[in-house]
């Protein structure tokens, strides 16, 4: 191995990631004076998060009525149920103060006649209980909301003072006497290793989207959280739980934002039928994304998909007036004009489900500190460590994320974390000595990465990975192709050992950068491929055809995966079906928040 000397940083706090979770955090962290530091591999306004378009959702009622509880219930039956009820009631509460935060903080949203934040309709966010119309809950800053967000938290969090460390890529956590003691990593524009001692780490890396092959997410969704999660022996949690937006533009993967129907945007199969009427009566186009992206798998497998393979599914905008698509959504014109060739006044635009969004993660209490749950304390937490973002799972999300609720949960788990950390880190103890021991063992997975001599190249392996998952963890699934899809995996996984990579530098080595990527993309696809496998009934996402029915009985609890070399354990964690407060349900006894059948 070949030595290294590493510099060393004391932090009260360490955020990784500066998305919009993780800038939320650290500006938090910050305003509470305390000592932090964000380590990004990205320069933060790259982040996922600047991509987020149609909004983020808060029951603000500028467009009608709307309230907390309405919010609640619609993120609840979103989630089929799976979702943690205090957490979910945590958010929807949370979520009006967060949004005029961000409003006081400087994001420019887009207005209404009487200036107030403008709110459009978004998938399943409803009014009455899910009984009423749509409600425009989603506030916007025209179709680049997340854009807007990341910026301006990026300033907020300079003018706060904290330290960023920007094109670090983080290795590994430092895990001292059963605590995260801080991490190990690699600055990639000059090679040199850095240990960042900690009282508390915050995972805020995003999700795995790159683990599929076709993906609406960037390049640098390669889970590098759960990645590091899972080597600390640590759970993962629901991770057969992962979100395809039904309007990916075909072929690029590239987005539309549902805020495109909801808007007024409607799909048709190759018969020019509004077939979503048909599945979905109510809230036709508008009713949930997984709802929504299955009737457009159904259509197609029946023959019924548009273009010479009939293979995908049309959506239409050109009944919308042009001046409304000038304003609402100049940049999805732009992007159907470019990765389609599509005129948006003119023509549809071709789609197909991708995949979008991991509702599972890194286990986590509303608060934000990371669970290591025991069958004894469920809700045990792990000391040192959070999670927040699409890295996390608090649970808000369940086995279906609702279009919006994203963002908000950035914000508001972000913010929750900060709170928590000012309560929780005394400022003036002593920040770890640097684990000696724990740092050479990074060390020399590091090298031994570095210096592999294997016969698979990373790129070929990385791609074997994310066909297998494509075809057998996708849409839709059966005992067949999951079965098949977990031994493939397995195989998959066993080449990690066999691995070759070529460059040898420490600067700018995106061969070895991508290695150290695809050892966190593993973990996270073998605990999807895994948990879906083993969960015998139709929950949200996860839509098995040899099990349509969701089974609460034997079912509504949280899948818990660790994963050790290609050997995944799984075991369970019941959901928290309790609310935070007696309203939660609009004061009728939790009738309205008990399970049902999800129809939209
Ligand atoms: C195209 C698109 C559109 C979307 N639109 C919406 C929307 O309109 N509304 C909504 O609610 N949701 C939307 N979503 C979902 C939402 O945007 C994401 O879930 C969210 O932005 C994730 O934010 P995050 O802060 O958790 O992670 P990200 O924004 O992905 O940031 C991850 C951060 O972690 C850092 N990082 C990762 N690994 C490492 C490492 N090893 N070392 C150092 N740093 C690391 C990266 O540098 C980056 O800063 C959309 C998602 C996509 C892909």
């Amino acid at each position: 191995m070949a030595a290294y000397e590493y510099e060393t940083h004391d932090y009260d706090v360490v955020v990784v990631g500066a998305g919009g979770a993780g800038l939320r955090a650290t500006l938090g962290m910050a305003e509470q004076g305390l000592r932090t530091a964000c380590v990004t591999k990205v320069f933060p306004t790259r982040s996922h998060t600047v991509a987020a378009q149609g909004g983020i959702a808060a029951s603000l009622s500028n467009m009608g009525p709307d309230n907390w509880q309405w919010h609640l219930y619609d993120t609840i039956k979103g989630s089929d149920w799976l979702g943690d009820t205090d957490a979910m009631e945590y958010m929807v509460r949370a979520a009006p103060a967060a949004v005029y935060e961000l409003e006081h903080y400087g994001v420019p949203f887009s207005r209404t006649e009487e200036g107030k934040i403008y709110q459009r309709p978004f998938g399943g966010h409803t009014t009455e209980f899910g009984e009423g119309p749509p409600v425009q809950r989603t506030c916007a800053a025209a179709d680049r909301t997340g854009h807007a967000i990341l910026h301006t938290l990026y300033g907020q969090s300079l003018k706060q003072k904290a330290e960023f460390f920007i094109e670090y890529f983080a290795i590994d956590l430092v895990i001292t006497d059963g605590a995260c003691t801080g991490i190990v990593a690699w600055k990639l524009d000059d090679g040199t290793i850095h240990v960042f001692n900690a009282k508390t780490v915050v995972l805020a890396t995003g999700g795995y989207g790159r683990a599929y092959f076709s993906a609406t997410s960037a390049h640098t969704c390669t889970g590098d959280g759960g990645g590091m999660v899972a080597r600390a022996g640590l759970a993962l949690q629901d991770m057969e739980f992962v979100q395809f937006h039904p309007t990916g533009i075909y072929g690029s993967g590239c987005l539309i934002t549902e805020g495109a129907r909801g808007e007024g945007g409607y799909l048709t199969n190759s018969e020019g039928e509004r077939f979503m009427e048909r599945y979905a009566p109510h809230y036709k186009d508008l009713a949930s994304r997984d709802v929504v992206s299955r009737c457009m798998t159904m259509e197609i497998r029946e023959g019924r998909g548009v273009g010479e393979e009939k293979d995908h599914i049309f959506l239409n905008l050109s009944h919308i007036p042009a001046e409304t698509l000038q304003e609402r959504l100049p940049g999805i014109s732009e992007s159907a004009r470019i990765f389609a060739g599509v005129d948006v006044t003119k023509q549809p635009i071709p789609v197909l489900p991708t995949v979008h969004y991991n509702m599972g993660g890194i286990p986590t209490n509303y608060w934000g500190e990371v669970l290591n749950p025991t069958t004894e304390s469920p809700d045990q937490i792990f000391p040192g460590l959070m999670a927040v973002g699409e890295a996390g799972c608090a649970s808000v999300h369940g086995a279906n994320r609702l279009g919006s609720n994203s963002l908000i949960d950035l914000v508001v788990f972000g913010r929750a974390a900060a709170i928590r950390a000012g309560q929780v880190i005394d400022k003036d103890a002593s920040v770890p000595a640097t684990n000696k021991a724990a740092v050479d063992d990074i060390l020399a997975r590091f090298d031994g990465l570095r210096y592999a001599k294997g016969a698979v190249p990373t790129a070929n392996l990385r791609l074997e990975m994310q066909r297998t998952m494509q075809a057998d963890a996708a849409v839709f699934r059966t005992d067949k192709t999951l079965a098949e899809g977990v031994k493939k995996m397995d195989a998959v996984a066993a080449k990690l050992s066999d691995i070759s990579v070529t460059d040898r530098s420490l600067f700018w080595n995106s061969d070895l950068m991508e290695t150290l990527e695809l050892t966190n993309l593993m973990p996270n696809a073998l605990a999807t491929i895994t948990g879906a496998e083993a969960r015998k009934e139709s929950r949200g996402a996860h839509a098995h055809e040899d099990y349509p029915e969701r089974d609460d009985t034997n079912w509504r609890k949280h899948t818990l995966a660790k994963i050790d070399g290609t050997k995944v354990t799984l075991d369970y964690r019941p959901v928290h079906v309790d609310p935070l407060t007696a309203e939660a349900d609009g004061g009728i006894e939790l009738k309205r928040i008990a399970p049902k059948k999800r129809v939209y």
